[in-house]
């Protein structure tokens, strides 16, 4: 999803580096595929992304950081199957505001009392107030998903939760943004939106949060077990850890997390501003308050022909280079996602675009 439309010099770098490599990694006359993950220079890479990742994120001494296989699936039952237990009640606080974070409190459910902070929602447009949430101080943890990929939700804050554990899912917006890790006890993130490609999910955890597994729960999954063994107890992905250390790299070489906010919101505001100011013709569901700067899903044309529209649109865009628009298969529309790697650039042209053809049918 590094590549959704563009050709844009900035995550070629990556891929780029990546093909020099290719066949000769660092001149040691084998390709990273074909490394041992016990060798030296693995070990190398893996140290290199993960002090990439502390000095981009700032991560305090005390949070341990892992790259485990599963993706943010894996993680949504070894986040219970971790924590849970913290407390005797096995109790955990969700909030749900969107299809991720729905199917993490499913999963949680398994392995104990999962609390639904807030009303149910019909739609998933936005954030209910925090004045509205009952938290319970009693639950091990507090879990939302910092950005709803499906939905096109983001959280501009970050939840109060009295002293109690919070735990987020930001696989689709992390390090779109800086992060003061130190008010986490967990974050996780798939790699393969802003940090890389699929295959390796990023955990980063709070050291005295380490040890309390259910006894059930799996040996990959488990944090102490792989914090203690720096993420080898079994192979880990990789190639896949690799490049997301050329990412890292790319990402502090272009002024780190704060710039990538900067041009994140750029980017945004350039699509809701036409979507704002379309008369109705770009419809976009989501609560101003909530809308998210990496996914932005809307509708297109009146309702009635919108089907009809949309297919013509996206026929319009691929004809123009600009591909993955449609949106998820659960919602529908079309969705932009304007993730790190999509460029100024690559957004000015969409723009241009929703403008002619805007022009074009209304
Ligand atoms: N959380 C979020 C916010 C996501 O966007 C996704 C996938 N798009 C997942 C979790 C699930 O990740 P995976 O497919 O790696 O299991």
């Amino acid at each position: 999803q590094l590549l959704s439309w563009g050709k844009s010099w900035q995550h070629c770098c990556v891929l780029l580096q990546a093909q020099k490599e290719f066949l000769n990694y660092g001149g040691i006359g084998v390709s990273v595929l074909e490394m041992s993950h016990r060798s030296a220079d693995f070990n190398k890479i893996i140290n290199k992304t993960e002090s990439l990742m502390r000095e981009l994120l700032n991560i305090p001494d005390n949070y341990k950081v892992m790259f485990l296989q599963g993706g943010g699936s894996g993680q949504f039952s070894a986040v219970p199957l971790n924590l849970i237990g913290l407390k005797e009640d096995k109790c955990a606080d969700y909030l749900v505001t969107g299809t991720w974070s729905e199917k993490a409190a499913k999963e949680a459910e398994k392995y104990g009392k999962v609390n639904i902070v807030h009303p149910k929602l019909d739609r998933y447009t936005i954030i209910p107030d925090p004045s509205s949430w009952t938290l319970n101080p009693s639950a091990s943890y507090v879990y939302y998903c910092c950005n709803e990929t499906v939905h096109g939700v983001e959280y501009d804050f970050t939840p109060e939760t009295n002293g109690v554990v919070l735990v987020s899912d930001m696989s689709s917006n992390f390090l779109s943004r800086p992060v003061d890790v130190s008010k986490f006890g967990l974050i996780f993130a798939g790699a393969q939106k802003n940090v890389g490609c699929a295959g390796v999910t990023v955990v980063i955890v709070r050291e005295d949060l380490v040890g309390h597994a259910l006894k059930e729960c799996p040996i990959i999954l488990d944090y102490k077990v792989q914090t203690e063994m720096n993420s080898l107890y079994n192979t880990p992905p990789c190639f896949s850890i690799y490049i997301m250390g050329l990412v890292l790299e790319w990402i502090k070489n272009n002024g780190g997390s704060a710039a990538m906010e900067t041009l994140n919101k750029q980017k945004s505001s350039m699509i809701y501003d036409i979507i704002n100011t379309s008369n109705g013709f770009y419809e976009c569901p989501v609560d101003v308050t909530c809308r998210s700067r990496m996914n932005i899903p809307f509708r297109v044309g009146k309702k009635e022909g919108a089907e009809t529209l949309e297919k013509e649109f996206l026929a319009g865009a691929s004809k123009r280079g600009m591909l993955s628009l449609k949106g998820h298969r659960s919602v529908g529309g079309i969705r932009a996602s304007l993730y790190n790697a999509v460029t100024v650039e690559d957004t000015e042209a969409l723009a241009t675009f929703m403008k002619e053809f805007l022009k074009e049918h209304q």
